[in-house]
Order: structure tokens, then sequence, then C-alpha cells
């Protein structure tokens, strides 16, 4: 029997980065990830729309925490002891070539996520970790005599799609012994030295991780509660806004390259590139307010006066001179024809109709009050959100375990010595651009050479 047995509740990236790591690290422990879904790293292989946008090309720690609305001081010391080029450094050195795009976001050269996931499938494989699928843990208890007793939830494995050879093999292992089918040598981890445990119902461990992931209720959280840990509440992160306004739906699919966005009662202001949907607002400018403002937007039940400037930097001034400039160069022209760059035509036709301009004034005809709503109505046009958009499923949950109650050095639990946490399910979320991940494999690493640690040594 291995000398220590550590296991890692949740086959993602935290998951997955941790459990190489320390198997890596202590090739004498016996390492085993237990996922209860019947993939391993679904979300990677979904992630940065099936491309994976795997990190970001922002190397300085400080600079990179500035990403985080929720972690931002924890990831500090972190961040200096597994940086994002480490994160670089560790995917080519196992040949998966990566690139960054001009926006920073870093990509596997091959732009797709099985990529990412063949790569770590194919670590784990190599540094001997027990990969087991359909395999939940319900119940996590800290044992008198050191380590943990684990019960785990029984699902009926499904076949895997299309998987590669790495991730059907733990199902031919663990989940088959689970069915009652005759395991193979290699893959009786456990139950056979646990004694006191039938039907593989529960495990032992000397070190436990938790890398279960967001969660979208607090009673997903339970595991860790369950251990003495406080669940800050979760609550949705980047989401996209939800506009009822008729003529920004009929121009669904317009982009803008810059806005300001506010929402003054949440005293929240962004600038970035702008998507018009068809169910309101999206783009980066967006899910930035929404990731800043994830708490308190909650807290508002989503319903709340967006402004957008469309030409930030400018003023009311410099706006002003501009429309006289045309009155002078263009005064025949129509003005809802001739629009101020760089906005969309289409765009700028809504505005200046919205700001009153009838359709057949010409620039000659502008008169000093239309003027001012046009420049009032470039700077400050408001939108009524009425909710959040369900375009796709919410990226990233705000909230999780309190951040306070783990040492960032180890990732071990201050309250509950022997857990460690790794990835979303701490109270950790960044901005979209590969953010997220780069904490999930941060985390991850560290959690994963801390767990290699002989018990006894000398620890952060
Ligand atoms: C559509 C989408 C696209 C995204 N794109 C990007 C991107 O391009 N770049 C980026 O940085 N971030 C992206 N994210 C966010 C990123 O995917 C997550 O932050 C990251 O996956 C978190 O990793 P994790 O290992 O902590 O959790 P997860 O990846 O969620 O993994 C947790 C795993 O634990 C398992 N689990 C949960 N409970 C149990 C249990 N009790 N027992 C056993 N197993 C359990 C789950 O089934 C899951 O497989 C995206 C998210 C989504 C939803």
């Amino acid at each position: 029997m291995s000398s220590r047995r550590i296991i890692v509740v949740g086959g993602g990236a935290a998951g997955f980065f941790a459990a190489i790591t320390c198997a890596e690290t202590a090739p004498d422990a016996e390492v085993t990830i237990l996922e209860r879904s019947s993939q391993f790293l679904s979300k990677v292989r979904i992630s940065g729309g099936g491309r994976c946008n795997v990190t970001h090309a922002c190397f300085d720690p400080q600079e990179l925490t500035a990403r985080f609305p929720r972690g931002a001081g924890a990831l500090l010391a972190p961040f200096k002891m597994f940086p994002a080029s480490d994160t670089v450094a560790w995917f080519e050195s196992r040949g998966v070539k990566l690139k960054a795009e001009r926006d920073g976001r870093i990509f596997p050269v091959s732009d797709s996520s099985q990529t990412i996931i063949d790569c770590l499938l194919h670590a784990a494989k190599g540094a001997k970790v027990r990969l087991v699928l359909n395999c939940g843990v319900k119940r996590a208890t800290k044992r008198v005599q050191n380590g943990f007793e684990l019960t785990l939830s029984k699902s009926r494995p499904t076949p895997p799609r299309n998987e590669p050879d790495a991730q059907r093999e733990p199902l031919k292992g663990i989940a088959e012994e689970r069915r009652g089918a005759a395991p193979r040598p290699e893959a009786v981890p456990f139950g056979k030295d646990d004694g006191e445990q039938s039907g593989n119902e529960k495990l032992t461990c000397d070190r436990l991780l938790l890398a279960t992931g967001g969660c979208r209720t607090a009673a997903a959280g339970q595991l860790s509660t369950s251990l003495g840990h406080t669940f800050v509440p979760p609550v949705p992160s980047l989401f996209t806004f939800h506009v009822e306004n008729p003529w920004l739906r009929e121009l669904a699919g317009i982009s803008v390259e810059t806005v300001e966005a506010s929402v003054p009662d949440a005293r929240l202001r962004e600038r970035g590139a702008l998507l018009l949907t068809h169910w309101g607002l999206s783009g980066p400018v967006i899910l930035r307010l929404s990731a800043w403002g994830a708490r308190t937007l909650h807290g508002m039940n989503y319903r709340f006066p967006l402004h957008l400037h469309w030409l930030p930097g400018l003023d009311a001034e410099s706006i002003s001179a501009g429309l006289d400039a045309r009155r002078q160069t263009q005064p025949a022209r129509l003005i809802i024809h001739s629009p101020i760059s760089p906005l969309p035509a289409r765009l700028w036709e809504q505005l200046a109709l919205a700001a009153g301009i009838a359709r057949d004034t010409r620039w000659a005809g502008l008169s000093r009050a239309g003027r001012h709503r046009l420049v009032q109505q470039l700077m400050r046009t408001e939108f009524q959100v009425t909710g959040k958009s369900l375009n796709k499923e919410e990226f990233v949950t705000c909230g999780g375990v309190r951040l306070s109650e783990v040492n960032f050095k180890t990732m071990e639990s201050r309250i509950c010595p022997g857990l460690y946490f790794a990835g979303e399910l701490l109270d950790i979320d960044g901005l979209t651009g590969g953010f997220n991940f780069q904490a999930a494999w941060t985390t991850g690493w560290i959690a994963g050479r801390a767990m290699a640690r002989r018990p006894g040594s000398r620890q952060a």
C-alpha cells in the first residue's frame, strides 16, 4: 500500500493540474481523481467556443490579479509562484503549441480544446494518476485517526462520446468494478485494503482536494461546509444584459469597437467592445460590468438603468464641434445618412432618430436644440436592463469557499488540516480572457505540490 493516498474530487482543470503535479512530485503517492460525470474536463472541452482560452499573455502577477473581481488579493502570492508564463511553459514542454491573439488571449495553435484535454489526460496517465468516472462524492468526513472518509454516490456509467483511450480507460477500471464486473488489477485502488468498505461506496484518504468547480447553489458547496468551511453564497458572473428596446433589436449583430458603459446605481463603469444582440447587449464591456457588479446587480434583481457613451474620450464640446463641421461641409446631406465615425451607419441612424432628428432633416437644418439632443444621445443613451440574458450557460460563478479560510501558499484549509482547495470552488472569479483557467492551473499546481509533501515535512 502507498504511504500516501491522495484523492482529488472533481476531474476539471484544477483537479487535473493538482493531481498531475502531485503525482509527478511524489511518485510514491497514490493519487486518484474522482469525477461524478461520465467525462473528464467537460468545461475545458466547451471553453473558448471549443478552442480553450488556456490563459492570458499577462505575465506580471500584480497586473494579472487586476483581472479578478474576486480573489485579487489572495491570488497575488500564488501568481508569483505559478504565473501565466509557467502555464505556457507547462503546456509547451508537453508538446502543446500555444499562440497569443492580439487581445492577449492564449489558445492552442490547433484552435481545439481537444489538444488541451489530450495533453492533460496523457500527463495524468504518464504520472499514474488513477482516473475514475461516474463517481461522485456525496459526503466527506474527517476521520479520528487522521485523513478522510468519503461516501460515494453511484451513477450509471454512460459510454463517453468519442473519447480518446486515456479517458475511456478508467471506465473499464473503477466504473466496471462499481457495476460488479471483475476489475483489472491496475484499476483497484480502493476497497481491497480499506477493510471497512463495502461495495466500494466508501473510500479513505490521507489528503483530500476539493476541486468541484463553480456552484450554482449554496447546497452544492456542501462538501466544504460539512468540513467546517464557510461558503460565500454563489451568484452568476459574466452574463449579458437583457434590454427590451425595439430599435436596439433591429440592430442585432452590430458591434462597436469601444464604448463606455456605466451603471450609475452600482457605480460601475467600463470601456470596451459592445455587441448588440436579439435580446439586448453583450460583448466584453458588458461581461466586464457583469463580473465587477455580479453581487450588486444580483441584489438589483438585474433591473437597472444602463448608460452608453458611444464616443468615449470625446466630451460634449468636441462632439458638438464635430457636428458643426458636418453642417459646414455637408449641408445638403441627410443627417441619418451621414454617420459620425466610427459608428456603424445603421446604429447612427437609430441614434439620430432616438434623439428626435426627423428622417428628412439635413445638416443645414440641424437646430441648436437638435444638436444638443444628438450630443446627449451620443454621450448618454439610456437603456433599461430588465434581466440577464440566458443566451449561454453562465460562464463562471462568483462566490464559493471563503478565501480567508485557506492558506494560499499551500491551498490547504486553515480549518481542517489535510483538506485542500483549488479552482472555481473558491470565492475567486476572473474576467473573460483565460483568467479563470489561470486561477485553476495556479491553485491546482500549488495544491498538488503541497499535497505531495510527506506528512510532517515543513510546509509554507
Ligand atoms: C461555456 C464556458 C466557457 C468557458 N471558457 C473559458 C475560457 O475560454 N477560458 C477560461 O479561462 N475560462 C473559461 N470558462 C471558465 C472555466 O471553464 C472554469 O473557470 C474552469 O473550468 C474551472 O475549473 P475547475 O476545475 O475549478 O472546475 P470545473 O471545470 O467545473 O470542474 C469541476 C469538476 O468537478 C466535478 N464534480 C463536481 N462535484 C463533484 C462531486 N461531488 N464528486 C465528484 N466530482 C464532482 C464536476 O462534474 C466537474 O467535472 C468557461 C466556462 C464555461 C461554462
